[in-house]
C-alpha cells in the first residue's frame, strides 16, 4: 500500500518531535552539569573564548596552525570528561541521544529511507502489523518454560534455543524458520519474541495473520483502482527485513492463495529476506493442502521446529 501526503507528513512530523524531545533532554542535562559540577561551565566558556580568539587573529592575517587550535579543544574536551568522570557521570553524559542512531532521527541516510522510517510506514499502513504493541504482551523477557515437561519441554527449549540462533545469525545469513505443533503451544508468542529484538537491531518487521495477509492481497486485486496499493504490498512482502506469517492454514485455502503464498516465499529466498511461519497444521498437513512445492521450499530452507504440550492459553485462564 502507498503513503498518502498526509501520512507521510504524520511521520516527518514524528521525526521533529523526537529530535526536539532528546534536544530537551541534552539541554537539561547540560544545564544540571553546569549548575552542578564545578569548574565544568569555565571550561565549556574557555572554548567559547579561545575559538573566537583564533578566528579574529585569523582574520587579522596572522598565519595560525589550524593543528594547534584543534589540540587546545582537546585538552578541554578530556577535561571536561575527567570532571564528569569525577562527579560520577558517565563520559558521554552529555552527548544527544537517538531513537535511531543509525539515522539519527531525520528517517533518511544518504537520501535513502532507513529501516525506522520503512517500520513507520508498516505501522501506519498495516494495522495489524504493530508489532510494538504486541512485543508489550509478548518477549524473551516475559517467557515461561512453567507450564511444558518431558518432551514438551526439550521441545520449547530446542525452540528458545533455534529462535535466539535465529536471531543472532540474522544479518549474516538470512535463516528461515517454520514453527509448527499443536494449538496453544507457545508458537505465536515465540516469534513476537523474535520480532522483537530484530526490530531493536534496526530491521523492518512486517507481522500478517496468514488470514489477514490472503484477504488483504484478495481485496486489492479484485479491485483495479487498488492496482497501485497491490503493487506497493508486494514490494513490502518481498522486501521487507523479516515477514512473519502468522496461523498459517487458518485462511481460506485456495489454488490462487496457494500460489501467491509460494510466490512470496520463493520471492524472499532468492532475495536473501528472512521468513518466519507459524501453522498449527503438520508437515504431513503443509503438503496435502498445499503444495509439493511449497513443502519442499519450507522443508529445505526453514529451520523447522515442533512445539507440543497442553494449550497454555487454556491452562493460564484456569490459573487465574
Ligand atoms: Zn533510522
Amino acid at each position: 500500500m502507498a503513503l498518502t501526503n498526509t501520512q507521510y507528513d504524520e511521520i516527518m512530523h514524528e521525526y521533529e518531535m523526537t529530535r526536539a524531545f532528546h534536544r530537551d533532554d541534552q539541554g537539561g542535562r547540560i544545564k544540571y552539569v553546569e549548575e552542578h559540577v564545578p569548574g565544568f561551565l569555565e571550561l565549556e566558556q574557555s572554548t567559547g573564548s579561545i575559538s573566537a580568539e583564533f578566528g579574529r587573529r585569523l582574520l587579522a592575517g596572522e598565519k595560525l596552525s589550524k593543528e594547534k587550535l584543534h589540540s587546545m579543544l582537546e585538552e578541554i574536551s578530556a577535561k571536561k570528561k575527567v570532571l564528569l568522570r569525577e562527579a560520577g557521570l558517565p563520559e558521554n553524559y552529555l552527548e544527544m541521544e537517538y531513537d535511531c542512531p543509525i539515522c539519527k532521527d531525520t528517517g533518511y541516510v544518504d537520501n535513502e529511507k532507513c529501516s525506522c522510517f520503512r517500520q513507520k510506514i508498516i505501522n501506519k499502513l498495516y494495522s495489524e502489523s504493530n508489532i510494538k504493541k504486541l512485543t508489550e504482551k509478548a518477549n524473551f523477557s516475559l517467557l515461561s518454560d512453567e507450564f511444558y515437561t518431558g518432551e514438551d519441554l526439550e521441545r520449547f527449549h530446542v525452540a528458545v534455543k533455534t529462535s535466539k540462533d535465529f536471531i543472532n545469525n540474522f544479518e549474516t545469513s538470512y535463516p528461515n524458520l517454520f514453527f509448527y505443533g499443536t494449538v496453544g503451544t507457545g508458537k505465536s508468542f515465540l516469534s513476537v519474541c523474535v520480532a522483537k529484538e530484530i526490530l531493536e537491531r534496526g530491521y523492518s518487521v512486517l507481522y500478517f495473520s496468514a488470514a489477514g495477509l490472503f484477504t488483504l492481497i484478495q481485496t486489492n486485486s479484485f479491485d483495479y483502482k487498488k492496482s497501485e496499493e497491490l503493487r506497493t504490498l508486494y514490494d513490502d512482502l518481498y522486501n521487507t527485513d523479516l515477514l512473519i506469517i502468522d496461523d498459517l492454514g487458518t485462511e481460506n485455502v485456495t489454488k490462487s492463495s496457494s500460489s501467491e503464498f509460494f510466490a512470496i516465499i520463493n520471492e524472499r529466498l532468492i532475495r536473501n529476506k528472512s521468513t518466519l511461519i507459524t501453522t498449527n497444521l503438520s508437515l504431513e498437513g503443509i503438503k496435502s493442502i498445499y503444495s509439493e512445492r511449497i513443502f519442499s521450499r519450507i522443508s529445505s530452507s526453514y529451520h523447522l521446529c515442533k512445539l507440543s504440550g497442553p494449550d497454555i492459553r487454556v491452562l493460564k485462564k484456569l490459573q487465574y
